[in-house]
């Protein structure tokens, strides 16, 4: 059933009781030719139940034109993490399908990655450029707040760590905000931290040793997740060729770490030991795959298979492709150790995020026991978790 459209109709306020009225909205949704109410019901249930979702919970402050949704996907294994989304989504229906898509990636990310943090996500409906208020947010906040730590937050597309400092004002359960505030801050030096650890045990598997010294490797995109993997690359002793739309950039980068750079167009068709995609999404597809040349595919970017076909594609070329979701899992790792009594600590997050080398070691084994591509062993991992941990709990104490 496809979504045509969703609206809201307002609640008559008098039935609803007054301690659920600011966080209740009611949801009236219209689908293909199905018109009322009672299809509401089949509708965002057989969403939630489709991939067992266990809440989804629709914010509005309407003096303030807030319109926000949180969904918490799994808690198994510990409070659902996720980042704030702002979005202007053209639909309802929009805004609640990738608020639940992303949720349930979180659960996937966290368990793989072996994070004791369940999966969630927010999305706001609304530009960020334009719709962004102080009041909106702490707005926010306070509904955050309400979920009394079953969803911690942090940033994500269209939300900045500032963001973070003004709804931290309403709720403690935000984890990206400044180091003086007792968090991570930017965590895109942890995320390449991860990215290099992920390279390392794909490059065991391949030649049979983690070194990085005298690997090639085609670095794509030298932003902020892309310099800081740079410079761990080089201070190892790879040979680094980077690419950036933005040549301003790739030329400083290039100067600063005595590199080379190639042109957009060919960076990944470089003859290398690893390409390291750290730029955009959809890099891996029907035109850029015949064209690889090298052994692993290992980098930050999201959503690098155009589709999930892809992965087979890379496996029948001998290509190792390590999960983009695992391989990028170590900002989230780090942003998490704030919640750790006593605040963020650099040397325990860099150490957990280091352990990305294990996951990518258990995805690769599973990948060879069950004969699977490597992007379905990650999900297999992270099922296998949160079956084991759900096993645990219900034995007694
Ligand atoms: P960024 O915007 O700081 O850097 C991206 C870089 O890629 C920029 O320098 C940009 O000019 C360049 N670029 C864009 N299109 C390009 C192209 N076609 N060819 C070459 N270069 C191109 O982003 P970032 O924070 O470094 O993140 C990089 C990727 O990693 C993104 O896909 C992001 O979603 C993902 N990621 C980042 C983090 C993080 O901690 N920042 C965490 C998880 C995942």
């Amino acid at each position: 059933m496809v979504l045509r459209a969703i609206s809201r109709r307002p609640v008559n306020q008098e039935t609803i009781p007054q301690e659920v009225k600011p966080c209740c909205i009611h949801v009236f949704v219209t689908y293909d030719g199905l018109e009322g109410e009672n299809q509401l019901d089949s509708y965002i249930f057989d969403l939630m139940e489709t991939h067992d979702y266990e809440n989804i919970f629709f914010c509005q402050e309407k003096t303030l034109g807030l319109k926000a949704i949180i969904a918490i996907h799994n808690t198994t294994l510990g409070p659902a993490a996720g980042g704030i989304r702002m979005w202007p989504y053209e639909s309802e229906g929009e805004a609640i399908k990738d608020v639940l898509r992303l949720a349930r990636g979180m659960t996937y990310k966290c368990a793989a990655a072996g994070a004791s943090y369940g999966g969630g996500k927010c999305v706001v409906i609304g530009d960020p450029k334009r719709d962004k208020t102080e009041a909106r947010l702490r707005a926010l906040g306070r509904f955050i707040n309400r979920l009394n730590g079953l969803f911690l937050t942090g940033v994500d597309v269209g939300t900045t760590p500032e963001d973070m400092l003004v709804i931290r004002q309403e709720t403690p359960y935000v984890v990206t905000v400044p180091e003086a505030w007792g968090g991570p801050s930017d965590g895109s030096q942890a995320t390449a931290y991860g990215v290099v650890q992920s390279i390392r045990a794909c490059l065991k598997e391949v030649y049979g040793s983690p070194e990085l010294q005298d690997r090639s490797i085609a670095l794509q995109g030298v932003g902020a997740v892309g310099t800081h993997a740079l410079k761990y690359l080089v201070e190892a002793g790879a040979i680094v060729t980077i690419s950036d739309i933005d040549q301003e950039r790739a030329r400083l980068a290039a100067a600063k770490y005595n590199t080379n750079t190639v042109s957009t167009e060919e960076i990944h068709s470089l003859r290398v030991d690893v390409y390291c995609p750290c730029a955009l999404g959809n890099v891996l597809n029907d035109q850029t795959i015949p064209e690889l040349r090298c052994k692993i595919v290992c980098g930050s970017a999201n959503n690098q298979l155009g589709d999930n076909l892809h992965s087979d594609l890379l496996e029948a070329r001998g290509i190792l492709y390590a999960p983009d979701y695992i391989v990028n899992a170590g900002g989230l790792l780090s942003n998490l150790d704030s919640l750790n009594p006593g605040g963020f600590n650099h040397q325990r997050a860099m150490e957990q995020v280091s352990r990305l080398y294990n996951s990518m070691e258990n995805i690769i084994a599973i990948s060879k026991e069950q004969n699977i591509p490597t992007s379905r062993a990650a999900d297999v991992l992270a099922e296998q978790r949160i079956a084991s941990i759900r096993h645990l709990k219900s034995l007694a104490k």
